[in-house]
């Protein structure tokens, strides 16, 4: 009986995985084909406190700002929502890799960096260890073992600019449909200098650099990089759709993270839920060793964890991708009316809507 593990992939969901599972014991060796892990740093680092106190990782060294709320934007409607308390924290997403990869190595997992896993490797691998694929949204190992290939991403360009910020609080969300198809745009402050601009649109509206040019013309957006200096800009994909399976039961192969397509279909976030995952995993693949429990029990767990809140997510992307600027504004000005902006500036939880839901449903009104 195999009673390593193989983690293809160091970015966030391998490295928690490597580290819960040498914390049950657990011999684990992970593989990325990077020389530096994390680098560079593709997507943005805006998580909520309370997903990252979920993940259990020292964080606090790769905090860069903290945000207490958003400004929605549709068309020219805005809906400010800003609560008391901080809700989420932006981070450094190279360091936030470093300190992963250091929490994982004190443990006494051991990455291998500068490893590509190609098919051969694949194999090589599964014939000793339970192998883990952790290898982000164009997994490999997923493909290795058909266990479903996502078809629905959105493609992203975001940049980082030097600028003096002027509210550092607020995250600024753009929706609209001719601007950013299927998804949205952002400026987030990064740091009290520096400004991030994004843009995501769906796989099928052409090329998100093109959009990004696009989006920075517009006079509302213009503005807030005025005599910025660019400091880089990459593109990227988010998966939009989790995988058919999670788990192979008979080969004894798992997949986390974004390889499982495991992200907030609203916002693309998914360190939260892939790390949580990758958590949940760990645990499973312990239970599976010590007393000999399905694996499939991971896919299970992570359905009832999650599943009502990855479905909930992604009904309200089908909502705002689907409706053009003015319905989308009519509905924006129609729960400002009903005492949206201020229930969601109190109960808002950006990782958890049924629990927003919940506390809707308790109140029996948003007033
Ligand atoms: C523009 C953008 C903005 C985002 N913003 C946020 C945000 O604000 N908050 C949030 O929570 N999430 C955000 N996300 C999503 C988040 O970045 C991902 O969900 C997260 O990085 C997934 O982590 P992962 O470890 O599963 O996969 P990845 O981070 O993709 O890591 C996979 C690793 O596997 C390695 N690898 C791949 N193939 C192989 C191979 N064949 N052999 C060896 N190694 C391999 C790669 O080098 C990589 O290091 C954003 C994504 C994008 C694109």
């Amino acid at each position: 009986m195999k009673d390593t593990v193989a983690v293809v992939g160091a970015g966030t969901s391998g490295l928690i995985m490597a580290r819960d599972l040498e914390g049950y014991g657990i011999g684990t060796s992970v593989y990325d084909q990077k020389t530096k892990l994390g680098y560079p740093a593709k997507a943005s680092g805006i998580i909520s406190i309370n997903g990252l106190k979920s993940l259990g990782i020292g964080y606090e060294k790769a905090v860069t700002n903290t945000l207490y709320g958003a400004n929605i934007h549709v068309g020219k409607e805005v809906m400010r929502i800003i609560a008391k308390n901080p809700q989420a924290h932006v981070l450094d997403r190279v360091r936030l890799n470093e300190i992963c990869y250091d929490e994982a190595v004190d443990k006494g997992a051991s990455v291998n960096t500068g490893a590509r896993i190609d098919s051969r490797k694949i194999g090589e691998l599964h014939e000793k260890n339970i192998l883990v694929g952790a290898d982000g949204p164009l997994s490999e190992v997923a493909k290795y073992f058909s266990m479903g290939s996502i078809s629905k991403y959105t493609l992203t360009y975001k940049a980082e600019f030097n600028v003096d910020v002027e509210d550092a609080k607020v995250v600024d969300l753009f929706f609209d449909n001719r601007v950013a198809p299927k998804f949205f745009a952002w400026i987030c402050p990064n740091a009290k200098d520096i400004l991030e601009v994004g843009i995501g649109i769906g796989s099928r509206y052409g090329n998100s650099k093109a959009a990004f040019e696009k989006f920075l013309k517009l006079d509302e957006v213009a503005g807030y990089v005025r005599r910025g200096k660019l400091l880089d800009g990459y593109a990227s994909l988010i998966p939009m759709q989790t995988v058919r399976k999670v788990v192979d039961e008979k080969n004894e192969v798992l997949l986390v993270g974004d390889a499982a397509g495991q992200v907030k279909p609203t916002t693309g976030g998914g360190i939260v839920f892939g790390g949580n995952a990758a958590r949940l995993a760990a645990k499973v693949i312990s239970e599976h060793l010590r007393k000999g429990v399905s694996l499939n029990d991971y896919g299970r767990l992570f359905k009832k964890s999650f599943g009502t809140d990855i479905a909930m997510h992604s009904l309200i992307n089908k909502l705002y991708a689907n409706l053009d600027v003015e319905k989308l504004g009519f509905l924006l000005n129609v729960s400002k009316t009903l005492g949206f902006e201020s229930f969601f500036s109190r109960y808002g939880d950006m990782d958890r809507p049924s629990v927003m839901l919940k506390r809707f449903i308790l109140r029996g009104s948003a007033k």
